[in-house]
């Protein structure tokens, strides 16, 4: 599947829709979901155009791999979930019921309190 760069994220990374980036790294913008489906859901979003997990992983360099793979630990970190646990989602294609083709892992948690 190529890249289509007619989504939200990459109007987000270009600046032509408004967003509140809450960490960003080389590789990668992390946001808050829109419709959070638990009290904790951030986006943490290449900054690269890659459509999914095994796109990214078969075309991205080391260094980006490593930069987004730390980008998921700092928003762990920043949502203060480590003690708490939380899940990492990242959904592909039809099966996965993808809305936007464009990585991202989800982030969930509980409260930050
Ligand atoms: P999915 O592609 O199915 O993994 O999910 C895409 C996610 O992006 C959904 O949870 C949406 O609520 C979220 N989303 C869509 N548009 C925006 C936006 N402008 N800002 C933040 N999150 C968004």
């Amino acid at each position: 599947m190529s890249y289509d760069k007619n989504n939200v994220f990459y109007k987000i990374l270009h600046k032509e829709i408004n967003s509140n980036i809450v960490i960003e790294g080389d590789h990668y913008i992390v946001i808050h979901d829109i419709k959070p489906k638990a009290p904790v859901h951030m986006l943490v979003i290449t900054k690269g155009e890659y459509v999914n997990w095994d796109d990214f992983a078969t075309r991205a360099t080391p260094e980006e791999i490593v930069d987004y793979t730390k980008g998921i630990a700092k928003t762990v970190e920043l949502m203060n979930l480590k003690e708490r646990g939380y899940r990492l989602i990242s959904n592909a294609g039809a099966f996965g019921m993808q809305e936007v083709p464009h990585l991202h892992v989800h982030v969930l948690g509980d409260s930050k309190e």
